[in-house]
């Protein structure tokens, strides 16, 4: 995995000693003596991690990493503080102003590669939503769906795996008063591999020393791995000193991790960074399979759209040529549905071609492909189905809606009808644009026939 990394110090050997450690993981590694030249550096070169040192003449870490997180060009970049003491508070200070983590020099080789491991990982899966966020939208494939903006009053759930049972109710105060979260304690690896898979929380925190039989980071290994927990969010909790063991836990997908001894605070500030990131992710994600879904399905009538039908009808075609079967394709055209809308006024309109759409799919197999053409018009194919069949369904079909009004909102009951052309294709791997052009013919002369009729196309 390639990145760039912007290393940030104002003594060269310090720059010198990270830069080798990080190239000879094969980085591309950037570099900035002062708080101006990072911040510049970071706009211009857009790196991927920014390693940055708290005491600098010109300007702190701290007024850096604020700088870069309020800047919409470089906000997204992760930081990671370094320092030559770490204390609770200090490192309370940096994650408030937007660190992601703090390292402590001299810097151990193996916690520095898995937190840029981690960071990188991260950052690849929110480029990579946002770009295709950004090209649904150029696709227009947005336009329907209402944009849905991250909700920070929603309740999160949190599963505790803590070290003991007093540890466990500390935890949950500190959590439950800051953030709005409903809590559940375990004590067991078994025990939490069960319950993630019915509560699907959205948060786990485990310590690294389980109260009962277990290995914690093989729990955190088998949650990441299973679909249930796969997008919650992992911190991982350690004992002092043990930060290889931290090390591991990233690369076992621990999204996050704290070190003891910590301040409540701390662990309070990077659960609710991550559930923010969390919820980021989900809105991206939700918002590009929407956007996907909105391209092929008409939204009044939930039916699929033009674009998908003919899509789908050259596979039908195909599928006819290999079993040698006939398939009908039938064009339906509600009757005088313009007085509709304009005696009853577009709702009732709306609610006519709901409950038109619902009518005509009660009436079809599940294989049966019904689909809006736009308007009033409407598209049935139906595979494996010659003249008989599709005489048969399209004459239960016209009958479906004449024989009961509809009724609108206010209590008008109307009574609508509906023409339907049919053409009967043959398994010759015709272009499927002809033939709804010969169903709409057909149709044609349904409507002038007198209208609520069924009409065959007559191949020539
Ligand atoms: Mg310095």
């Amino acid at each position: 995995m390639p990145g760039r990394i912007l290393v940030v110090d104002d003594v060269a050997t310090n720059r010198l000693i990270l830069k080798a450690k990080l190239a000879a993981a094969y980085y591309d590694v950037l570099e900035a003596d002062c708080g101006q030249a990072a911040f510049d550096a970071a706009k211009k070169e857009q790196p991927d991690v920014i390693l940055l040192d708290i005491f600098m003449p010109d300007m702190d870490g701290y007024t850096v990493c604020e700088m870069l997180k309020s800047c919409p060009e470089t906000s997204h970049i992760p930081v990671v503080m370094i320092t030559a003491n770490s204390s609770p508070r200090e490192r309370i200070r940096g994650l408030s102003v937007g660190a992601d983590d703090f390292l402590v020099k001299p810097i151990n080789d193996m916690a520095l590669l898995a937190r840029v491991r981690n960071l990188l990982r991260v950052k690849m899966v929110f480029d990579e939503l946002k770009l295709r966020d950004t090209t649904s939208r150029e696709l227009g494939l947005t336009d329907f769906i209402e944009t849905i903006e991250a909700d920070d009053t929603e309740i999160s759930s949190v599963m505790l795996v803590p070290a003991s049972e007093a540890q466990g109710r500390e935890w949950e105060e500190g959590i439950s008063k800051a953030l709005r979260v409903e809590v559940c304690g375990i004590s067991s690896e078994r025990e939490a591999l069960n319950m993630a898979r019915f509560e699907q929380p959205d948060a786990i925190i485990v310590h690294q020393r389980l109260m009962e039989d277990g290995d914690s980071l093989r729990l955190i290994s088998a949650l990441r791995a299973r679909s249930e927990t796969r997008q919650a969010v992992m911190i991982y909790v350690v004992s002092d000193g043990m930060i290889e063991t931290a090390a591991t836990a990233l690369d076992l997908g621990t999204s996050d991790y704290v070190m003891e001894p910590f301040e409540p605070e701390e662990l309070i500030i990077r659960l609710r960074t991550q559930l923010q990131r969390k919820r980021e992710f989900e809105r991206l994600r939700s918002n590009v399979r929407d956007g996907l879904k909105m391209a092929v399905i008409d939204p009044l009538t939930g039916l699929y759209n033009r674009r998908y039908a003919t899509q789908h009808m050259q596979k039908i075609v195909e599928r006819s040529q290999a079993s040698q079967k006939e398939f009908a394709v039938m064009m339906m055209d509600l009757d005088r549905f313009k007085r509709i809308n304009d005696t009853e006024g577009h709702d009732a309109g709306d609610l006519v071609l709901k409950e038109f759409s619902h009518r005509i799919q009660e009436n079809v197999r599940g294989v049966d492909l019904v689909a809006r053409m736009g308007g009033e018009e409407f598209l049935l194919v139906m595979p494996d189905a010659g003249n008989m069949v599709a005489k048969h369904v399209s004459e239960r079909l016209r009958r479906a809606i004449e024989s009961q009004p509809f009724i609108t909102k206010s209590g008008n009951r109307l009574n609508i009808t509906v023409s339907i052309g049919v053409a009967i294709g043959q398994p010759d791997g015709q272009d499927p644009n002809n033939l709804i052009k010969c169903a709409d013919m057909a149709l044609y002369e349904a409507k002038s026939a007198g209208r609520n009729l069924v009409s065959f196309h007559q191949a020539a």
